[in-house]
């Protein structure tokens, strides 16, 4: 069975996209800890982060270096990441434009127009 990410990649259910290429896909968290809570997804369903491709994991971890430069020129903020997969057992990175209200795990509501508004200033 697919995981929720490779439906979101294959276009099955939607998300709020924030940047996507070859092996990359990121969008913004549902259940965001900050505001622009991201999540980097390589296409490939691989459940570990490290039991990647060198090449997949390169190409990850580039898309997080480019996704984070963007999201500090745009937000003025550091970016956080975290990395776990708890949840979702296909790899992923979180970024957040970190601030000090930032509490692991303790997430925001937000209305559907907030999250419309955030993708819009974040897409690259
Ligand atoms: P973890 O596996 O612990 O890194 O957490 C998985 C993350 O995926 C959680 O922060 C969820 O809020 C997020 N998530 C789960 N389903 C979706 C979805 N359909 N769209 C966006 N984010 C999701």
């Amino acid at each position: 069975m697919s995981s929720i990410f490779s439906k979101i990649i294959a276009g099955e259910i939607p998300s709020y996209k924030i940047y996507e290429d070859d092996k990359v896909l990121a969008f913004l968290d549902i259940n965001p800890e900050v505001k622009g809570h991201t999540l980097v997804v390589p296409k490939v369903e691989v459940d570990k982060i490290y039991d990647l491709s060198e090449e997949d994991w390169v190409a990850l971890w580039a898309a997080v270096k480019k996704i984070s430069a963007h999201m500090e020129e745009i937000t003025g903020r550091r970016t956080l990441y975290k990395v776990i997969g708890t949840d979702v057992p296909h790899a992923h990175v979180h970024l957040m434009p970190y601030d000090e209200t930032w509490e692991h795990g303790k997430t925001l509501s937000l209305t559907e127009d907030e999250f419309n508004a955030i993708r819009e200033k974040l897409a690259m």
